[in-house]
């Protein structure tokens, strides 16, 4: 086997590994083992990582003369990853965002989890009703409206993040973000139901 072949052969067994994960990742996921995904989410991620690098280091060898010297070909490694930066991390969030869109959506059972029409209101990030709820579009998860807008404006994504809400993973963005008349009458509802309940315990 050449170098070329043996490449080949390396880059088809990562590609396999990123496939079994996903497949293992969507599994967990449609049998809500939020733990397990979590997991499988992170090391589905690692093997990008993996795959980037190869082909960092392919793109390296072939673009220099001297191969002897192999901290040379770290160096220019280094480089490309610099050059290619953003590139690559656009790379990684469009595959993990079209691994995510396989997924079964069952939406009624992720926002109202649990039986309790309540629990599916409360915001991932204050853990309380929201004042001004709003919804992602993309997982129809409820939160406060400034808190979601500052997580997103100022998480690590760059103006892109996974929802907060626990095992669910959505990319998200400031766009995805909607006032929803039937969520806020939901809250209204809620809130309600939430004063009568501190009234009684007065009485
Ligand atoms: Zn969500």
């Amino acid at each position: 086997m050449n170098n070329t072949s043996y490449h080949q052969y390396l880059s088809e067994q990562i590609d396999d590994c990123l496939r079994g994960c996903g497949d293992a990742w969507e599994d967990s996921v449609n049998n809500h083992l939020n733990s397990v995904s979590e997991k499988l989410k992170s090391t589905f991620e690692d093997i990008i990582d993996l795959q980037q690098d190869f082909r960092l280091y392919q793109d390296s060898r072939r673009s220099l003369q001297n191969l002897n010297d192999f901290s040379t070909v770290i160096d220019f490694m280094e480089q490309l990853r610099i050059t290619r930066g953003q590139q690559l991390l656009n790379e990684k969030a469009g595959i993990i965002a079209k691994q995510i869109s396989k997924f079964k959506t069952d939406e009624e059972e992720i926002v109202f989890e649990g039986g309790d029409e309540t629990l599916g209101l409360i915001c991932p990030l204050t853990s309380r009703i929201p004042e001004t709820p709003v919804i992602s579009v993309k997982c129809k998860h409820v939160y406060e409206k400034n808190a979601i807008l500052n997580y997103i404006r100022h998480g690590s994504g760059g103006g892109q993040v996974s929802c907060p809400v626990a095992g669910c993973g959505q990319f998200i963005t400031a766009k995805d973000i909607r006032e929803d008349e039937h969520i806020s009458k939901a809250v209204l509802e809620a809130k309600k139901k939430d004063r009568a309940e501190e009234y009684q315990k007065l009485k």
